[in-house]
């Protein structure tokens, strides 16, 4: 039971929606006083609170699902707009908080803002307490022997496989103590995150549930049904073999702790590829975080540099092709509507789009993250630029640039029988397997009888692939880097 006399504490939600396995959540409760929970939105960070358009929708509906959680247990978020250098120790003043609690970020202008927060609290003698739970390992905890951080996966899965034990599961709370307090928060639906005219995001109501008990569901199911074969199957976009989490890690409403926790749980039950496999990705969204913590311009710099002097061919109308799913490659443009219904993209579908606009349109890659940054529901600030580094071949650990997907093989090798296509390119239905990831090579008469017309029902191919690939190879030649002669 709270104290009358106990001084309260403030909860700082951030990227950690939820009440389960939320380590700040259970230092404020263990502090014994009222707790104000709290959620700041902070304008004009890109990287901090909602990223793009798509995430708005989802933070919205995360926020009202930890707003209800919350009261059940007898209490509220509370969310207001600001900077939170002066807004935080502004609500410690008007409710003479005695302390603040958070879970750590690791993006570089939420790592600052978090710093200089601390210290000014510290000197008002406020405790000011960061935890982790936001990644599996803190970046500072996983160092090579020299101390120096991991750019390499293996010997980073290696490391952290020899030394990772998760923590002890973190129940939720069963009451979380309230007090009145003089602070007027803002609305929710005053802040404008959910889409109105149009309606674009009408599409993913039926797919996702933002919010705790949406990833404990996503996870359950995932469990059940598509973690068995997930080594052999993840890559083929035309299935459901894949967790469908990456949202609600982004948002933090599942610790990657308790995922951990329950697939380890079944790895005596079942064939070891596959719980194995589902670890190692999960890890190398760690990776990724690492590698952000230890380079904070991730989304603007090459890591490396010498893909600084690489002439991308800057043309708004490609640009605008690729984003509408209208390039005349079927498995790209089928990737593009995915991504822009339903807020996600097949994890093996995004790495042939990103090489197409990087290798086959020449354009930079930055410009392919920030669009993704919009319309993913999952774009977090450290595995987007990582993967678009990694595809670009200047990233951590990366593919290198020469290895230049042919998307009418990849489509014919990763969706055969054409499912993945004809659900996002409907318009392309009725063409036979063998050619729905090449209607280019389709004879008049088959195009006919399939109601398919080049250039009017479905484009033709804004670029030749074998020419497309040949200028890339040539291009990477400015970056002076060893490139095969064939
Ligand atoms: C160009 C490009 C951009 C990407 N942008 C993002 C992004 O903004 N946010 C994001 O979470 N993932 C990103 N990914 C990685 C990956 O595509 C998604 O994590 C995955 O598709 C999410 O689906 P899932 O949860 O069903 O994945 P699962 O296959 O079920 O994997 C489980 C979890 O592992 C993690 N994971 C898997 N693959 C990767 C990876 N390559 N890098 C980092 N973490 C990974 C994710 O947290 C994922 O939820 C990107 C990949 C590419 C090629």
């Amino acid at each position: 039971m709270p104290q009358p006399q106990q001084p309260p504490s403030i909860l700082w939600f951030r990227r950690d929606l939820r009440l389960a396995d939320n380590v700040a959540l259970d230092r404020a409760v263990k502090a014994g006083g009222p707790i104000i929970c709290l959620y700041v939105r902070e304008p004009g960070d890109p990287l901090a609170g909602a990223n793009g358009a798509a995430q708005a929708w989802w933070l919205h509906h995360s926020l009202a699902a930890l707003d209800t959680a919350l009261r059940a247990r007898g209490n509220r978020l509370v969310t207001m707009t600001g900077d939170p250098r002066h807004l935080l120790p502004w609500i410690v003043e008007q409710t003479a908080a005695g302390a603040v609690f958070w879970n750590r970020r690791y993006d570089g202008p939420g790592r600052e803002t978090d710093t200089e927060i601390k210290a000014t609290l510290k000197e008002k003698g406020v405790r000011a307490e960061s935890a982790s739970g936001f990644l599996l390992h803190d970046p500072m905890a996983l160092k090579t022997q020299q101390g120096r951080h991991y750019s390499v996966y293996t010997p980073f899965w290696k490391a952290f496989e020899a030394t990772y034990q998760p923590p002890a599961a973190l129940p939720p709370p069963d009451a979380i103590p309230s007090g009145t307090f003089d602070l007027d928060g803002e609305a929710l639906d005053a802040w404008g995150l959910l889409p109105t005219k149009p309606n674009w995001a009408a599409g993913f109501e039926s797919l996702w549930q933002p919010g705790e008990d949406g990833a404990r569901t996503s996870l359950g199911a995932f469990l059940r049904g598509a973690l068995g074969g997930y080594a052999e199957r993840r890559d083929f976009p035309g299935e459901t073999h894949t967790s469908r989490l990456s949202p609600h890690l982004a948002f933090g409403e599942i610790s990657p702790h308790a995922i951990w926790r329950s697939v380890s749980s079944l790895k005596d039950k079942m064939d070891q590829d596959d719980p194995t496999r589902f670890a190692k990705e999960i890890v190398w969204r760690d990776f990724a975080w690492h590698t952000l913590f230890h380079n904070p311009r991730l989304d603007s710099v090459n890591l490396d540099r010498r893909f600084d002097r690489f002439e991308w061919r800057p043309s708004e109308k490609d640009l605008l092709a690729w984003q509408r799913g209208e390039t005349g490659y079927p498995v790209v443009d089928a990737g593009m509507r995915e991504l822009w219904h339903t807020g996600t993209m097949h994890n093996r579908v995004r790495m042939i789009v990103a090489s197409f606009l990087i290798k086959d349109l020449l354009i930079d890659w930055r410009a392919g993250e920030r669009w993704f940054r919009d319309t993913l529901l999952d774009a977090d600030a450290a595995s987007n630029p990582f993967n678009w580094q990694w595809v670009a071949g200047c990233g951590a650990d990366a593919a290198p640039f020469f290895r230049i997907f042919n998307p009418t093989l990849q489509g014919e090798k990763f969706d055969a029988k054409g499912d993945y296509v004809r659900r996002w390119c409907p318009e392309l239905a009725r063409l036979p397997n063998e050619l729905i990831h090449r209607p280019f090579d389709a004879k008049p008469g088959v195009l006919e009888r399939a109601g398919v017309r080049l250039a009017d029902t479905y484009p033709r191919p804004i670029v030749d692939h074998a020419k497309a690939r040949d200028a890339a190879l040539a291009a990477l030649k400015t970056t002076r880097q060893d490139v095969p002669e064939d």
